[in-house]
């Protein structure tokens, strides 16, 4: 510190001096600091550039006439944590910045590139520089040379004009962004640009969630029972639990519609939980009600995986032991074989529990062949679509009979779903199929219904009990 005076300088002047000294170099050492923390917290560490938090705070400040002027472009880099798993982290950062390097030649009029997750950038543009959709459509590949490899990078692109979206926040905006991708990638699709529809359906997705959410707590979320029955005699040999969501106005909305929302928010492991609590209650009150029957319930892959689901069975198994005779689980065919050899075990530790694994809407996965010999199941269900095909042409009743043939031949029991009309029965016989359910037969019920249902099943013709 340089100080003029025209005073020689006291002890005194000196200690304030060295105090004021202190105060500015802990100022600087504040500001350093600051500056580190605001580049950990806005800037990508790895590539130096700007990321989502940058990138929120950016769109957040940009003026609406900016905005109107403004769309973003998405790439998500494919197989991302393939790439990550299969080489050096030395590699992984070459290859990010030969990646940037390429964005920033094609995108040579940006304003700003963010990495907003590990796999996806996000270019900022003003409307008139938006590349050709000629440039565009090759923004799906890119060739990237690192450490003398040329590797083919894949990746899927989104266009949004933020002109139509002037109010919406940034964190919103890149959230929209975060599904338009995802629904890009979901239809195969090489490049995909955010629709309004996109959001709503969104926002009605979330609302149906917590509806849903909701109707499990209040006690709405309810099974109708299907009777499985012998093909034979018609005698029931088993029922198929279905969940049912009653609304507030009593109207019931079908598994169809908030099923698949359940598996893309992970609602689904407690919703089938709750499932199977009820099952094992209509369990009891069968066999009270001296009616035991078999009684499934549809589970996902993914509560297979859910501990909380799995300790859940395991300590009913322990706790009521008479019940899991009673008790089987239907998992599609599609889930069970996306990751069959994870998959497996874990089926196989339910039937050795003593609990029946049904593989439902058989037919329809269409990898099951090589595995059909050590398929972790007990029973194969025949999907619809082949019991309709069947009456329609012959390949159609040439599948329900291999599927049938094989079923026996490898000792799983066969049922054949969606069963409507009596000749679709008769042909099921004639091929030997033993077992089937659908609305010929009955519809799903209420339980209620059902005791009522099963017990005039017990009646003979005349009313006296057989
Ligand atoms: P799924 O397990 O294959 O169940 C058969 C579906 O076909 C049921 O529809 C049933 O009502 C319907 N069905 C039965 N017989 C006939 C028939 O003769 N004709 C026609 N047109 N349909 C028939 P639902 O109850 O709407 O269930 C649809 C799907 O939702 C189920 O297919 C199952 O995959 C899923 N689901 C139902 N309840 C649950 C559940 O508690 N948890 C899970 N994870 N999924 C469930
Ligand atoms: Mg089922
Ligand atoms: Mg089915």
């Amino acid at each position: 510190m340089v100080v003029e005076s025209e005073k020689p300088l006291t002890q005194y002047h000196i200690n304030l001096l060295q105090v004021f000294s202190e105060n500015v170099n802990n100022g600087f050492n504040n500001i350093v600091l600051c500056n580190r923390l605001s580049e950990l917290a806005y800037f990508d560490p790895q590539l130096n550039i700007p990321n989502r938090a940058w990138l929120v705070r950016f769109l957040d400040n940009l003026p609406t006439s900016e905005r109107c002027q403004s769309v973003i472009v998405a790439l998500n880099i494919k197989d991302f944590a393939e790439l990550v798993l299969s080489v050096d982290s030395d590699f992984l950062s070459s290859f990010l910045q030969q990646f940037h390097r390429k964005l920033q030649q094609r995108f040579k009029a940006q304003r700003v590139i963010a990495r907003v997750t590990d796999s996806c950038f996000i270019i900022l543009l003003n409307s008139e520089d938006l590349p050709t959709p000629q440039a565009m459509a090759k923004l799906n590949h890119f060739k990237v040379m690192t450490n003398n490899v040329q590797l083919h990078a894949e990746a899927s692109v989104a266009l949004m004009n933020l002109c139509e979206l002037t109010t919406v926040s940034g964190r919103e905006l890149l959230h929209m962004m975060d599904s338009t991708l995802l629904q890009s990638q979901r239809e195969h699709l090489a490049l995909i640009q955010y629709n309004p529809q996109f959001r709503s359906s969104i926002l009605e997705r979330h609302q149906l969630m917590q509806g849903l959410n909701n109707a499990i707590d209040q006690g709405r979320l309810l099974l109708m029972f299907q009777p499985k029955v012998r093909l034979d005699d018609g005698r029931v040999m088993g029922l198929e639990a279905l969940a049912r969501w009653r609304e507030a106005d009593g109207h019931y909305i079908p598994p169809g519609k908030f099923v698949p929302v359940a598996e893309m928010s992970g609602l689904i492991n407690k919703l089938d939980l709750h499932v199977m609590h009820l099952t094992v209650t209509a369990i009891k009150r069968l066999l009270d009600a001296g009616m035991p029957l078999p009684v499934s319930f549809n589970v996902t892959s993914s509560d297979l995986d859910d501990l909380f689901f799995m300790d859940s069975l395991d300590q009913l198994c322990r706790e009521s032991p008479q019940i899991t005779q009673w008790l089987e689980i239907e998992i599609t065919e599609s889930q069970t074989m996306q990751d069959y050899q994870h998959v497996r075990p874990l089926l196989q530790n339910l039937i050795d529990k003593g609990i029946s694994v049904s593989i439902d809407d058989f037919g329809t996965g269409y990898s099951s062949l090589q595995h059909i010999t050590e398929l972790s199941a007990t029973e194969l269900k025949i999907d619809k679509t082949f019991v309709d095909a069947m009456e329609r042409d012959k390949s159609g009743e040439a599948i329900v009979d291999m599927v049938i043939k094989l079923g026996k031949r490898f000792n799983y029991s066969v049922i054949a779903e969606g069963i409507e009309t009596p000749a679709q029965v008769q042909q099921l016989s004639a091929l030997g199929c033993e077992f089937g359910q659908g609305f010929w037969f009955a519809k799903p019920m209420e339980f209620d219904d059902l005791l009522n249902y099963l017990k005039d099943k017990t009646k003979g013709t005349d009313g006296s009990a057989i």
